[in-house]
């Protein structure tokens, strides 16, 4: 069975990725939109550390001199492009932003890739000669010691990265929130979240996988969260189109071989092999479809082992599967 969330997800989002025209020239991006009905499965969180460090809009851009973990550790700067320092006023922003995301619950971040501020894995360093570094500014480099689930505006760019962001989160979600006393209980936790890991980071699971083996008999609870820091961290890394497809046939033709899609609705849902070609739309049409017949049959689709559904939808389903199970059994 997959397990079941009902509690809507925080989710922390840079401001101008939620329609505030905070940047600034005032301008704003809607990236949430291309969610459509999913964006009621979350509740956001908008905060914008140049706007809290009391640069308003519009402003003066600002620039870094080295990455914003240079910054933070006092070694780069935060210019105006005027050349006024500004350092110590967005350090005292993004901490700002992190101080309400924190009193709101949140430990899932959605970043403005390449902002000075908000940049995740990438951003921009340098005044007139702007250079991209593989770093993240100075909200994402402060936002990164806080060891929450992070990720770009990147995840919305199609619905294959953005199912692939989902899921791990929900099931990264689950995973920091459950309680794990036991050797019995890690392996149990690492049991539904596994196939994700063994999909996108191979070597880590079979080490992982060990490392739980390993463990003395009755294991110490510094032990135990050592194994699960690391299940987090491997949660992190993003799949491929090739391992998504892969993945979503192993589920599939699993299911059909034991029998278990047996007479079960499957909304018309055909799978292809491999082999045939299909855009990265189609193939998260399926990998959604597939989770939907999951919840819905309380079956587990090894890829999406972690599902939120509303309340009233889990009691609904709960009823009509005693219902069939009831008439199966007079
Ligand atoms: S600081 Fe972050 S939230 Fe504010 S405008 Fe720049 S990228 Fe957007």
């Amino acid at each position: 069975m997959p397990e079941i969330v009902t509690e809507k997800p925080v989710v922390g989002i840079s401001a101008c990725l939620y329609d505030c025209p905070v940047r600034y020239n005032g301008k704003r991006f809607d990236a949430v939109s291309s969610l459509g009905r999913e964006h009621a499965d979350f509740r956001f969180m908008p905060v914008c550390p140049e706007c809290m460090a009391g640069f308003g809009v519009p402003r003066e851009p600002i620039h870094l001199t080295g990455p914003g973990e240079e910054v933070l550790a006092g070694r780069a700067r935060v210019m105006t492009r005027r050349g006024r320092d500004v350092t110590e006023e967005l350090v005292a922003g993004a901490q700002a932003c992190v101080d309400a995301l924190s009193r709101a619950g949140v430990r899932v971040v959605v970043l403005k890739e390449e902002s000075p501020s908000c940049g995740l894995f990438k951003t921009k360093v340098g005044n007139h000669r702007e250079r991209d570094v593989r770093a993240a500014g100075v909200f994402g480099a402060l936002l990164t010691r806080t060891g929450w689930f992070l990720f770009s505006d990147a995840a919305f760019n199609s619905p294959l990265s953005w199912w692939d962001w989902r899921r791990r989160m929900h099931a990264w979600l689950w995973l920091a929130d459950r309680s794990i006393a036991t050797n019995g209980e890690l392996s149990d936790a690492w049991h539904v979240v596994k196939f994700i890991v063994q999909e996108t980071k191979r070597r880590e699971a079979d080490e992982i996988g060990r490392a739980i083996a390993a463990l003395p008999r009755h294991a110490a609870a510094e032990e135990l969260e050592a194994i699960r820091a690391r299940i987090l961290d491997a949660l992190r890394a993003p799949t491929t189109r090739e391992r998504a497809l892969a993945a979503l046939w192993k589920s599939y033709t699993y299911h059909r071989k034991r029998g278990t899609l047996e007479g079960v609705d499957l909304h018309e849902l055909t799978v292809r092999s491999p082999e045939v070609r299909r855009n990265a739309t189609t193939l998260a049409q399926e990998l959604i479809a597939l989770e939907r017949i999951s919840f819905e049959n309380a079956l587990l689709f090894a890829a999406s082992p972690v599902l939120y559904r509303e309340r009233r939808r889990v009691r609904a389903r709960d009823e009509a599967l005693g219902r069939a199970q009831d008439g199966k059994e007079r």
